[in-house]
């Protein structure tokens, strides 16, 4: 069974989320303040009561969510999801520095919510797991790329790609028709540590739209999810 710690000061939050993760059949370990939340941590640190995610309110009483954040990843690479009071670009620089993997604003969906979890969850378990070798030609509907060649065409057409949009592209074609999140894309294609404008990943989807889209106004290939992230889809 996953195991989600979840911690939230407020209860008008905590709770019905709680219940909604419990009736989906998560274990939900509850933290009202930063510093239950790190003892519930270390605590479950114990063979069999792993925590397998955490979900994390940036605004709490005596410990911040940053600096619970921090103290988790010193020790562990444990999934975080970071629950932010607003849509602001400091919240999610600053959730980005401490090591967190993605964000939900509040007011959020509880449908959104479970989505990044799912793909966050998948993610770790991806990561987890042996690597297998790795493909060196790439083929999605009409893109083909030649990764050791450093080619890309589209239908047969040869096209530029500087490194980051070679490498970007690469990365969704690689998973096809799975929702990528833009925390995970960051971190893949500029890294963990990247603390700059997060407009840079939709500027290079962009131009990567430009190249590999019929109506690149109107893409169809690479689709944006909102409040989530891009997906390749693999029938166009
Ligand atoms: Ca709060």
């Amino acid at each position: 069974m996953t195991r989600i710690l979840l911690v939230e000061d407020e209860e008008n939050y905590r709770a019905p989320l709680a219940f909604r993760l419990r009736r989906d059949g998560y274990e939900v370990v509850e933290a009202g303040d930063g510093r239950t939340a790190l003892r519930a941590f270390q605590a479950a640190a114990a063979p069999g009561g792993a925590i397998d995610l955490v979900l994390l309110d940036l605004m709490l009483p005596a410990v911040p969510g940053t600096e619970v954040c921090r103290r988790i990843r010193t020790v562990s690479r444990v999934p975080v999801i970071m629950l932010t009071a607003r849509d602001s670009e400091t919240d999610k620089i600053l959730g980005l520095e401490t090591g967190a993997d993605d964000y939900v604003t509040k007011p959020y969906s509880y449908r959104e919510l479970i989505a990044r979890v799912h793909a966050v969850l998948r993610r770790s378990r991806e990561a987890a797991a042996p690597a297998e070798p790795q493909e060196k030609i790439l083929t999605v509907g009409r893109v083909r790329m030649d990764v050791e060649r450093h080619e890309v065409t589209v239908d047969g057409q040869g096209v530029t790609m500087p490194l980051r949009e070679f490498e970007l592209l690469e990365l969704f074609l690689r998973h096809p028709d799975h929702v990528l999140t833009r925390g995970r894309i960051i971190e893949q294609i500029w890294g963990a540590d990247y603390v700059g404008d997060t407009k840079t990943l939709d500027v290079h989807v962009k131009r990567i739209r430009a190249k590999i889209e019929v109506e690149p106004s109107r893409p169809r290939m690479l689709t944006t999810v909102r409040g989530v992230g891009y997906k390749l889809e693999a029938g166009q």
